[in-house]
């Protein structure tokens, strides 16, 4: 059996994990990142989740791994504007004063002893990766998919390779352009679907139907994307109206999404997309389905399946599919 190592580079925490081939993980560990010491201090933290994954592969009895050779490679998902062959964060809106951060060399230097190859990329490419290998997109080629949280992430795969484009910014499919002269994005621009669907774009969207008059049972002050799920889930007309309209535009960007890449299945995970199939998915592919051109039409749209393993399974297989070693 063959394995690979995934590494999750958060802004909190950084996970790690060794996936089999058959995509099973083991060997989980987590530490805090402790963003403000810098890129060199976080390098050594990776490192060190590293030789302990590595460490308890070989430990456990039996041991998982009998040698090294068996691990192919270390993939690491980052978030920020990665540049995948030189394995360099450009820059990372997570880690204040990254720029042009040679993370893999760093990490590299501090791994004297293991000579396993090393890769990086964006953690929402990962996570669609993941997702095409061992989730929601088995058996498929092509692949786009959306993490809608915070922000609104988007990757795309194809051939079952990451696209990364011409200058490492492809598959921000959150800022595609839902309402031309709509919400003001925090890319600067307007009308982004980010701009309906992030989380603090839907608490504003509600905030402002209800001092507008809207009869509802939500408290405006203490809105959060769950609580009006919720109040969307017991009925709640206004929290219903935020939630089709959400799914709504996301069937809108979807549909220049098929036109232009001709997927076979679109993904969508990130904590928003939990509002579900009757309040969420139904109104993004009923909006799809009235609008997409016949042949692109067939292009599935399903939820995420991994949840929170997406970012290290993804990570993990990297090794498999990534040219960059160092
Ligand atoms: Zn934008």
């Amino acid at each position: 059996m063959k394995y690979s190592i995934g590494i999750d580079l958060g802004g909190t925490d950084i996970k790690a994990g060794l996936l089999a081939e058959d995509g099973t993980l083991s060997c989980r560990t987590i530490i805090s990142t402790h963003v403000n010491e810098g890129a060199r201090a976080i390098a050594r933290r990776i490192a060190g989740v590293i030789k302990q994954v590595i460490s308890v592969a070989e430990k456990t009895d039996p041991p998982i791994v009998s040698s090294q050779q068996q691990i192919i490679g270390i993939g690491l998902g980052s978030p920020g504007l990665i540049i995948a062959e030189s394995g360099i964060v450009h820059f990372s809106p997570n880690f204040p004063g990254w720029y042009d951060i040679p993370l893999l060399d760093y990490v590299n230097e501090e791994l004297q002893e293991i000579d396993i190859p090393l890769y990086i990329d964006n953690d929402v490419n990962v996570m669609v990766l993941g997702e095409l290998h061992h989730g929601a997109g088995v058996g498929f080629d092509n692949i786009v998919g959306l993490t809608i949280g915070t922000g609104v992430g988007g990757g795309v795969v194809i051939d079952k390779k990451v696209y990364h484009g011409s200058w490492n910014t492809a598959g921000e499919l959150g800022h595609t352009i839902v309402k031309p002269n709509g919400r003001t994005c925090g890319c600067g621009n307007r009308g982004c679907l980010e701009a309906y669907a992030g989380a603090r774009h839907i608490i504003e969207r509600t905030q402002q139907q209800i001092v507008a008059g809207r009869k509802t049972c939500m408290n405006p002050d203490q809105l959060t994307p769950k609580k009006i799920a919720d109040a969307a889930s017991a009925g709640d007309e206004l929290a219903r109206e935020i939630f089709s309209e959400t799914g709504k535009l996301i069937g809108v960007a979807l549909t220049s999404i098929a036109h232009i890449l001709n997927p076979q299945i679109a993904v969508i995970g990130g904590g928003i997309s939990a509002a579900g199939e009757e309040l969420l998915f139904q109104h993004i592919r009923k909006e799809f389905n009235k609008r997409v051109m016949d042949i692109p039409s067939k292009m599935q749209i399903v939820p995420a399946k991994l949840g929170n393993d997406a970012g290290l399974v993804g990570a993990a297989m990297l090794a498999y599919t990534h040219k960059r070693k160092v």
